[in-house]
């Protein structure tokens, strides 16, 4: 099969990606083989091939939005042809203190998707059954990719942030997945206050709805009750803090920070606001989710590559050119 193959040892400015010819993965127990039908492209994917994850196997074929269709290992709850989502969370031990206290998404012994097992960018793909999700009929392949992470990642992002019906939320940076958030933010009569750079993104978030939008220098006009940063920046998470009420949350949604600056505790910290970071997600975060996005008709602007042009994709999303969401088909 062709895949887009990732090698830790061979890095070339610009290639990311080789394409490449190799065997079609073998079915395992507890698992289902899928030929992938669309697979979006996550920061998070440009963060393992930049190297700012460290490599944890020698070749990669990265991805970890997939939407697939079963074509072997099928079982009662997914029968052959049924078109399945994948998301970052491959697997999970099921027996470590995190697993047994419904913390699944910071299990001891993970599988991510795409990371420490083989992603989307090819043509077929071994996933576990259990973490395997069956998709709404109303969102067709390449527009529900994007929502396998970007968006079940945000969603827990606004969970983990607590954000209550009717408050007031700022969203720091506004690429995919704070474009997919801003819809259930709505629906839950939150006000909604949008701090980004680039114009084209504080038009979109206009466009969306926000209540606000500021440039990324600029503060929100009123005290925030939540915030949720979205840009792989400590410093944006400190400009959060500082637009926060007292007992105010700030939620970061991002795996990796280029670092985080010092900042005045008294000022900033004091009056029990609190910083939070979001890792992975639940399979229960995705089953809400999902239900959500059919339910709200969630729909993220899409853009789509052929596996070929698998480099591009990540390009796109490395310099945020794109408008919308990247996503590869093979
Ligand atoms: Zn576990
Ligand atoms: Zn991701």
């Amino acid at each position: 099969m062709k895949a887009a193959i990732f090698e830790s040892a061979h890095k070339t400015p610009g290639v990311f990606v080789q394409i490449e010819d190799v065997p079609r993965p073998q079915l395992a127990g507890g698992h289902v083989l899928l030929r992938v039908l669309a697979c979006g492209v996550c920061r998070t994917d440009l963060h393992i091939v930049e190297g700012d994850l460290p490599p944890l196997r020698p070749q990669l074929i990265p991805g970890h939005q997939i939407v697939g269709e079963v074509v072997e290992g099928a079982t009662a709850e997914l029968p052959l042809g049924t078109r399945v989502g994948v998301s970052w969370m491959g697997g999970a031990d099921g027996d470590c203190w995190y697993c047994r206290h419904g913390m699944e998404n910071l299990c001891d012994r993970p599988t991510y998707t795409g990371y420490t097992v083989n992603g989307g960018y090819g043509e077929y793909v071994l996933v576990r059954a259990d973490f395997a999700f069956p998709l709404p009929a109303g969102l067709d392949d390449v527009h529900v990719a994007p929502l396998l992470c970007a968006g079940i990642i945000g969603f827990r992002s606004l969970r983990v942030a607590g954000v209550e019906r009717g408050e007031r939320v700022g969203l720091f940076g506004f690429g995919s997945s704070a474009s997919l958030a801003i819809a259930i933010l709505q629906s839950w009569e939150c006000e909604v206050y949008v701090v980004t750079r680039g114009e084209f993104h504080r038009k979109r978030a206009a466009s969306l709805g926000a209540t606000w939008v500021g440039k990324e220098d600029e503060k929100p006009p009123v005290a925030l009750d939540r915030a949720i940063t979205f840009a792989p920046s400590g410093e944006v998470v400190v400009s959060a803090l500082a637009s926060l009420r007292k007992g105010g949350v700030v939620a970061i949604n991002a795996i990796h920070l280029d670092h985080m600056p010092s900042f005045d505790y008294d000022k900033l910290l004091w009056g029990e606001r609190q910083i939070r970071s979001v890792a992975n997600m639940t399979r229960q975060d995705a089953r809400d989710f999902l239900t959500v996005a059919e339910t709200l008709c969630i729909r993220p602007q899409v853009r789509v590559f052929s596996l070929e042009d698998a480099n591009r994709a990540l390009l796109a999303v490395k310099e945020e050119t794109e408008q919308g969401s990247a996503v590869v088909v093979p």
